[in-house]
């Protein structure tokens, strides 16, 4: 029993062999850190968060590392930040601390390092540096272009052709390049925007280079396996090899790329810029407690495949979520000898994480155990049905508690608590502190907790 993973690099299914086996490294793009995230920005933190899951489970001897950054420089959060005339510290904080409560409520677990670019500025630097000593980029009026032709096997992962790169290569800074496909690795900055002093004078770093820096001070200059959406793959992958094993000099930089499809809406891909989103916070005020069926969505489709995410299939999971909390509470408290997943439900994850199959066959295992005749064939079955849940992120709530209604009513706050901070709230509102008035509704929604505003003050309830 070993995992299998599809290597966009190789282009096939490989068995998957940590270069070091006491200790397994992973590393995912994470955020830019300017608005809520959306739906299709949370399908990745999922289909990782389960891979997370599997290695720790395989590897349980050994460590796992799991590194995801938060980029909080860049041009759009300059934008945001000159449109709502704010200071960017204070939107790269409210929407990092946004994006972790959200994904909390998907029920993914913190990656165990997430650096801020922000904080890694001379790593980025030194690794420029290094690109510029070993001829493959050069500085000109403060900025610093990586030139492609310097790289011979340049587009080895996206399989791109020259004409394909040069068209999918940003048009920015063209006076400055050599040549149609080189790329930003350090930008001047104009004054009042965020810049770092450096050997080519005050700027901030492109993109790429954040991630080439903070994987190799986090995981190493060669790791396991590299993450992020299908739309990564060109240019920002394909660029993020380029600067470490030319900057390193490391003939493999990570091993293993894996890559998510896109979440669709009718068919197109969900994105801010099509503006056919649906924002993980906007979701969970509708469906307040429901942040493990978003989950289950996310993980109705092999996260290769294209995934259409619709209301009613988000009530279909609800459902199945009610229909497998049932068969837990059938089991009663008999403490099963065993908590190990079931093997049928890891077969199916390490065939390249066929969560469909997963999920077929914890109902499967469901449907057996509601059927159980003894106690201990009970016991043993929610053991193993309980244990595969915890691989996927979901089922770990009381069975009773869920199915009274609501995921997190059983560690939710009590009625105290919501009242004290109801009473924050009034406060803050009449001081006309609105986003602190604004995070306490947010705080309380995410727990499954609806305020309602009416002329006799705040009623809340407990959605179900
Ligand atoms: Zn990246």
């Amino acid at each position: 029993m070993s995992l299998s993973l599809y290597n966009t690099l190789t282009r096939r299914k490989e068995a998957f062999q940590p270069l070091d086996p006491s200790h397994v490294r992973m590393y995912v793009c994470g955020p830019t850190v300017y608005d809520y995230a959306h739906i299709g920005n949370a399908r990745p933190v999922v289909v990782f968060d389960v891979l997370y899951r599997l290695l720790k489970w395989h590897h349980r001897d050994a460590k796992v590392t799991y590194v995801r950054n938060i980029t909080d420089v860049d041009d759009k959060i300059i934008a945001a930040a000159r449109a709502l005339n704010e200071p960017i510290e204070s939107i790269t904080l409210r929407y990092s601390e946004a994006y972790w409560d959200d994904m909390r409520a998907l029920g993914a677990l913190a990656p165990d390092v997430q650096p801020r670019a922000t904080l890694h500025i001379s790593e980025m630097i030194d690794l420029i540096g290094r690109l510029i000593d070993k001829g493959h980029a050069s500085a000109a009026d403060g900025h610093v272009l990586f030139h492609v032709p310097s790289m011979p096997d340049y587009g080895c992962l996206s399989g791109r052709n020259r004409d394909e790169q040069i068209a999918g290569a940003r048009v920015e800074v063209a006076p400055y390049k050599r040549d149609a496909a080189d790329f930003v690795l350090w930008k001047s900055a104009a004054d009042g925007d965020p810049g770092w002093d450096s050997p080519w004078g005050r700027g901030r770093p492109g993109w790429h280079v954040e991630c080439s820096a903070m994987s190799a001070r986090h995981l190493g200059e060669s790791f396991d396996i590299h993450g992020g959406g299908i739309d990564l793959i060109f240019p920002h992958h394909e660029n993020e090899i380029a600067q470490s094993v030319c900057g390193f000099g490391t003939p493999t930089f990570a091993r293993y790329w894996v890559h998510n499809g896109y979440v669709v809406v009718n068919g197109e891909k969900m994105s801010k810029s099509l503006g056919n989103y649906t924002t993980v916070h906007d979701l969970l005020e509708e469906f307040p407690g429901w942040g493990e069926a978003v989950r289950l969505v996310l993980l109705g489709a092999q996260y290769r495949q294209p995934l259409d995410f619709t209301r009613d299939k988000l009530r279909e999971a609800k459902t199945q979520l009610d229909r497998l909390y049932g068969a837990l509470r059938h089991a009663g408290d008999g403490e099963p000898a065993s908590w190990d997943p079931a093997e049928s439900v890891i077969a199916a994850l390490d065939d390249d994480l066929n969560t469909p199959r997963a999920l077929a066959e914890l109902h499967d295992l469901a449907g057996a155990l509601n059927k159980a005749g003894s106690a201990t064939e009970r016991a043993r079955l929610k053991g193993m049905l309980a244990g595969a849940g915890d691989v996927l992120g979901i089922l770990q709530a009381d069975p009773e508690a869920w199915l009274q209604g609501g995921a997190d009513v059983g560690s939710g706050p009590s009625g105290a608590e919501i009242e004290d901070l109801i009473t924050a709230r009034t406060d803050a509102r009449k001081r006309r502190d609105f986003s602190e008035a604004d995070r306490i509704r947010s705080e309380l929604a995410s727990q499954g907790i609806v305020l309602e505003d009416g002329p006799g003050g705040t009623s809340w309830r407990r959605a179900g």
